[in-house]
């Protein structure tokens, strides 16, 4: 794997809603590994965004998996999930694959039968891709008030997906 590949997701959407969930089952994937901040939430709010309920329901009724990944507290993670009959793992510290398995193995699935959503390259991507796992990236909810480490992460992130263009 080149580090151009480390980082690059299998696909992209724009949002949790316009992922197509046919083409993750036509691919084999059973389970989803869902990242919390800026992909379900806008960052450091304690709930998730209006409509992710929803959108969680609606991926179990359609048969799949999912667990929450975060390298947030357990404690804040339990707090997302609570409503929710779902796994959530905390302090996950992506991109350590170590995490990524264990989501797995919350599931009781093998690792390419999970697809990671995620924001980051460098966390959810990154780690989803070694771990062996579908990887999506979406596009993050809300950017303006991040801290400074990952604003400097999303420098480096448009260098990468420019590179993707050529
Ligand atoms: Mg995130």
């Amino acid at each position: 794997m080149t580090w151009k590949d480390r980082y690059r997701p299998d696909i992209i959407y724009d949002n949790l809603d316009s992922i197509d969930l046919q083409i993750l089952k036509n691919k084999g994937i059973k389970g989803i590994v869902l990242d919390i901040d800026n992909t379900i939430s806008e960052p450091g709010e304690k709930k998730a965004s209006p409509g992710v309920e929803q959108w969680i329901r609606m991926a179990a009724n359609e048969g799949f998996e999912i667990c929450v990944l975060s390298n947030s507290s357990q404690r804040r993670v339990d707090g997302f999930t609570q409503n929710m009959n779902i796994a959530a793992i905390g302090s996950a510290n992506k991109p350590s694959r170590r995490s990524f398995r264990k989501a797995a193995c919350k599931l009781s699935l093998r690792p390419d039968q999970v697809a990671v959503i995620g924001d980051q390259l460098f966390t959810d991507i990154s780690g989803g891709n070694r771990a062996g796992m579908y990887t999506v990236l979406v596009t993050p909810i809300n950017t303006n008030n991040e801290w400074f480490f990952i604003r400097f992460k999303r420098v480096l992130e448009r260098i990468i997906k420019n590179s993707w263009d050529k």
